[in-house]
């Protein structure tokens, strides 16, 4: 069973796929060369970096995430602050320090080998790491796959990816499982995965309830930040940073009582989004490029909701929580693999369905609200312009914020007892939408807005985040 903190992980922008997963990648390899005590004889390792990673690297600071990921760097914890001096330390010595240990020779023009018009066999975006001894023989090769979200998984364990084996009170594959539970038991959304967290973190609900706030405070941080920092993106578009200014005409206009709450939500998203295009601090939510939606719908409830309240906060982030681990389950939250559906889309359904659920929404009502969040974002593309997290990324958010809550207000409106399609069977067919579309409009940046405006790929990079 996937734990909802693995859904929501505090990470680093542009991208959960190819910033967080690469990173993880890195620093689980280098990792599993000192638990193999083999880091005294590793002289060199060599990455192999294929398929969308490959082709929108550059705009996603994939190649940066590596080189800190084999120091041993974690997207939660890493310093921001730091990483500009530290990448252009280990340039200029050509050297770094492997699993924070062992001074390694590094030159990436030698070492990060980028395979433009390759793919591995089991998904688009794949990394081979292999460590040489002093004679330039192989002593230890590994392949990854970042599957979206900044899940990462072995060749050997894709397709068996991050459950663990704890068993859980209620573990539901679909959900049709989840209502049914819920139903019988006589719980909410909510309070079925509170159970089944503390089964998987073997500590109480109000160490859940601590973990969880931890996650929604730095979603509001991030909306904060982006609320008030000005400027220019990195990566060269020269995307200015609007939320500020939105905010500040939104709130005049909010003073002189013509108040539009409903754009609220929208600037929300566009700050988180625009946060993590500057490589800023932020929650996968369930992932990066998707990370605006989830808390620009929990900023507007928690500003405007008559029935706010704390509990309602994490019963809010549990219940989007269990609506991303369907999708993560039984189909796919990485751009590369499904198309901008399984990210924006995803998180739209999640917010929609937690958006109901703190409304006081019955099972069935949550449930057309997730559904309806899916079905009209069904088809659509990953196209980023120059591979850059920014255009369409950015509003697109938003739109999908402003959306979640309509469609939670149209299914708290009804019943929901007249539904034909249930949100197991959007899921699936998300899922197979996903993979009808070309490659070309799955994070390849080959095609859609990005062929329309030839924007070459620019660099953007972990170290820019001054922005
Ligand atoms: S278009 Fe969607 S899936 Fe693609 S990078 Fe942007 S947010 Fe992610």
């Amino acid at each position: 069973m996937i734990s909802v903190t693995d859904v929501f992980k505090i990470g680093l922008g542009p991208s959960s796929s190819h910033t967080v997963g690469p990173m993880r990648a890195a620093a689980h390899f280098a990792a599993s060369l000192a638990r193999q005590q083999q880091l005294w004889q590793t002289q060199r390792v060599a990455v192999e970096i294929y398929g969308s990673l490959a082709l929108t690297g550059l705009g996603h600071g994939t190649f940066d995430a590596i080189i800190l990921g084999l120091e041993g760097a974690d997207p939660q914890s890493i310093d921001l602050d730091s990483v500009a001096q530290r990448l252009a330390d280990i340039e200029t010595q050509g050297k770094l320090k492997l699993a924070g240990q062992q001074p390694l020779q590094f030159e990436s023009a030698r070492d990060l080998a980028v395979r433009y018009d390759e793919i591995l066999p089991k998904h688009p975006n794949g990394l081979i790491f292999t460590a040489y001894d002093d004679q330039e023989s192989a002593i230890s090769r590994e392949t990854y796959y970042s599957i979206g979200g900044g899940f990462i998984v072995t060749e050997d364990e894709f397709g068996h990816a991050s459950e663990t084996s704890v068993a859980v009170p209620y573990p539901f594959n679909n959900a049709e499982e989840l209502f049914a539970f819920c139903q019988q038991q006589n719980l909410t959304v909510a309070q079925l995965v509170m159970a089944n967290e503390m089964m998987l973190h073997q500590c109480s609900a109000d160490e859940i309830r601590k973990r969880v706030t931890h996650i929604a405070t730095v979603m509001q941080a991030c909306v904060a930040r982006g609320l008030t920092t000005r400027g220019i993106l990195p990566g060269g578009l020269q995307v200015q940073r609007r939320a500020p200014q939105l905010a500040e005409q939104l709130q005049k206009l909010h003073d002189a009582n013509q108040v539009n709450t409903q754009l609220w939500p929208m600037v929300y998203a566009m700050a988180v989004n625009e946060e993590n295009a500057a490589g800023g601090r932020v929650v996968t939510a369930p992932t990066n490029g998707a990370a605006g939606v989830i808390p620009a719908v929990l900023a507007y409830y928690r500003r405007f909701h008559p029935l706010c309240h704390d509990d309602g906060v994490v019963d809010f982030l549990l219940t989007a929580g269990a609506v991303g681990i369907l999708y993560k389950t039984n189909a796919s939250i990485s751009g590369a693999d499904v198309g901008c559906q399984g990210e924006v889309g995803v998180a739209c359904s999640m917010a929609a369905a937690a958006f109901a659920a703190v409304s006081g929404g019955s099972l069935k009502q949550i449930e057309n609200a997730a559904e309806m969040a899916m079905e009209h974002h069904l088809g659509l593309t990953c196209d980023p312009v120059g591979g850059l997290v920014q255009i369409p990324c950015i509003e697109r958010n938003g739109i999908a914020a402003e959306k979640a809550i309509k469609l939670a207000q149209l299914a708290l409106l009804e019943s929901g007892t007249h539904q034909k399609v249930s949100l197991d069977m959007v899921i699936k067919t998300m899922l197979a939408t996903g993979r009808d579309m070309k490659s070309t409009y799955k994070e390849t940046s080959l095609a859609g807005l990005a062929s329309t405006l030839k924007q070459k790929a620019v660099t953007v990079s972990v170290r820019v985040v001054e922005c």
